[in-house]
């Protein structure tokens, strides 16, 4: 006879389900956590034997009745096997082999309240879960260890897979219990995996350590730190020995980039959980910080799918709390105000190819601007706005009419004096975390030079521009009067685009 479906089978993604407790009518899938009657899982597990049975009949000889198999003889069945029953499975087999190869070449998992839409897959989990009930039927024709280890492959390739898919799925959806739902998925594709080992080696590693990364996510949204943190924690040192194997494999080395951004996300939150007392308030505190945070980022794509960029923000993030509490310090401008705001600093080094402007031909001057860090909260990622408008600061007329030639800088050297008086100090007052990193604070600085340059012919000829280099992050402080920041510190060297106060004044630690 031919191997039973068990289980019952999810209507909506074809995943077995648990079976429910007696006089329970409801049954919620463990992978794609839709709810549905049990009537109807019923029903569909009843459709799909059908299509399995109607599959295999299609698949062997006519006149060969399958339904009482073991009194088929075994030379028979292997001749069925390997004839008409493996040629069909192999077709879909290499198709969705493929295609899991691509999937585990990206990052399959994100942080806390990051919806990851990067993926997109080829396959359904339905019709990978329903291929894994046709390898599941035809266990009995194989008959010989060579046969059966083909269909094990495919069997653990399948239910992987699956599984798998279901949590591209998950990645982009807004639901409550994802992250329960991806650990689910990830142990389970890990213990599929376990029977075809050596075809991804470090793959099970990875999908254990990736079941433990959603499990810290899932404690850390749930307010639960000490927990994630332990995870988190659990996490690293298997994706270490995931990323060994995946290294030294030519099957698996597609795999040593996500493992790598993976890695980056289990190790954020761990950074982000281990300061955790275990006091709940405060611990609350967190996580309603960092889905603020989280929220803003959402916007831009170039951020939150990046896992390189979001660890960087977590870590920065995770100074200022450690400053705020008098345990780190940062560098901080002088100023009054009641609230500090994140400026990259950046050293622009310029020289003039001509002699009619400074007295000396060819001098190399070095000029100080601010990026304002948070400028593209509720606006445009990396606007030149964002930068201190040093020739404006100057000029009147053209950008450069007016100079002597005794100048240091064009802007008359307008922020190196404040910069000098910054300090290495504790934050004394709410501050906003930065939000964008050291390339973006180079990118926008070399957008506006190229903006400003281009506009003015005088300028483009006579002015040598080396590369933007970012100094530091400092603290400003500034006065929020409940609409918007003010900076009299730093006059016109103030830059025109800080960001929506409102939102931003909303994220401070
Ligand atoms: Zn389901």
């Amino acid at each position: 006879m031919t191997q039973e479906l068990q289980s019952l089978r999810c209507r909506y993604c074809s995943a077995p389900l648990e079976a429910p407790a007696a006089g329970v009518e409801t049954v919620v899938c463990r992978s794609c956590g839709t709810a549905q009657k049990l009537l109807d899982a019923r029903q569909y597990l009843e459709e799909l034997k059908l299509s399995v049975s109607e599959w295999l009949r299609k698949a062997v000889p006519v006149g060969m009745d399958l339904s009482h198999s073991a009194n088929v003889d075994p030379v028979a069945r292997y001749g069925v096997f390997v004839n008409n029953v493996k040629p069909r499975l192999d077709t879909e087999f290499t198709e969705y082999r493929f295609n899991m190869a691509s999937l585990l070449s990206q990052n399959l998992t994100t942080f806390p309240y990051i919806l990851n839409d990067q993926i997109h897959p080829s396959n359904d989990p339905k019709e990978v879960f329903s291929f894994q009930a046709k390898v599941q039927s035809v266990y009995p024709l194989a008959v010989n260890p060579e046969a059966k280890k083909a269909v094990d492959d495919a069997n653990a390739v399948a239910v992987s897979y699956a599984y798998l898919l279901n949590n591209a799925k998950l990645l982009h959806e807004p639901k409550g219990d994802r992250f329960a739902l991806m650990a689910d998925n990830f142990s389970s594709a890990a213990k599929a995996m376990e029977a075809a080992n050596e075809m991804y080696p470090g793959l099970v590693e990875r999908l254990q350590a990736n079941a433990l990364s959603a499990t810290a996510s899932d404690a850390f949204v749930n307010g639960k730190l000490p927990e994630s943190h332990r995870n988190s924690s659990r996490a690293l040192a298997l994706y270490e020995t995931a990323g060994g194997l995946a290294a030294s494999s030519m099957t698996s080395t597609v795999m040593s980039q996500a493992i790598r951004d993976e890695r980056l996300i289990a190790d954020s939150i761990m950074s982000l959980t281990q300061a955790s007392t275990g006091d709940s308030m405060v611990d609350a505190k967190l996580v309603t910080q960092v889905q603020a945070i989280v929220g803003v980022l959402q916007s831009f794509p170039q951020v939150y799918s990046n896992p390189t960029r979001v660890q960087g923000i977590i870590s920065r993030l995770q100074t200022t709390i450690a400053a705020r509490k008098a345990m780190a310090t940062m560098r901080v401008l002088p100023g009054s105000g009641n609230l500090l705001y994140p400026f990259w600093v950046i050293d622009l080094k310029y020289s003039f190819s001509t002699g009619a402007l400074w007295t000396k031909k060819g001098k190399e001057v070095s000029e100080l601007l601010l990026v304002a860090a948070d400028a593209f909260a509720g606006g445009a990622w990396n606007s030149p706005g964002a930068v201190s408008d040093v020739f404006r600061a100057r000029a009147k007329g053209g950008v450069l009419d007016g100079l002597t030639g005794k100048e240091t800088s064009i802007s008359g050297g307008g922020l190196s004096t404040l910069l000098a008086q910054a300090t290495n100090s504790h934050l004394s007052m709410p501050a906003i975390p930065a939000l964008s990193s050291e390339n973006d604070a180079a990118e926008m600085a070399t957008s506006y030079l190229n903006t400003t340059i281009n506009s003015d012919a005088k300028v483009r000829d006579k002015l040598r521009l080396s590369a933007p280099r970012v100094v530091e992050l400092a603290y400003v402080p500034t006065q929020y009067d409940g609409q918007r920041f003010s900076f009299p510190q730093l006059g016109a060297m103030a830059p025109r685009e800080t960001g929506n106060a409102t939102v931003l004044a909303g994220l401070s630690v």
